[in-house]
């Protein structure tokens, strides 16, 4: 679950850098993922482990419909919290 949340906030927040950017035609995103709690279907917020499979799955299935198709994304799993994007490559 917490996969496909995160693969939204993901590209959402990708949709700001481009356009903050004027970044067009992006090749690579490099993403580290730490530890995520999320709040979601009536449940407080809580962690559970990200498969990188299916996160990975997710990023690529949002963003062939959200103009990011062909995008590759590079994750990679860090200790700690939260994510963050920390390369953009056009
Ligand atoms: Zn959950």
């Amino acid at each position: 679950m917490h996969d496909f949340l995160l693969a939204k906030e993901i590209i959402d927040e990708l949709k700001i850098i481009a356009q903050e950017k004027k970044l067009e035609n992006i090749r690579s995103v490099n993403i580290e993922i730490g530890t995520i709690a999320l709040a979601h279907d009536g449940f407080e917020e809580h962690t559970e482990d990200i498969s990188l499979e299916n996160l990975q799955f997710g990023l690529e299935s949002i963003a062939k419909n959200t103009g990011f198709e062909g995008v590759k994304f590079n994750i990679k799993k860090i200790a700690g919290e939260n994510w963050r994007i920390t390369d953009v490559e056009v």
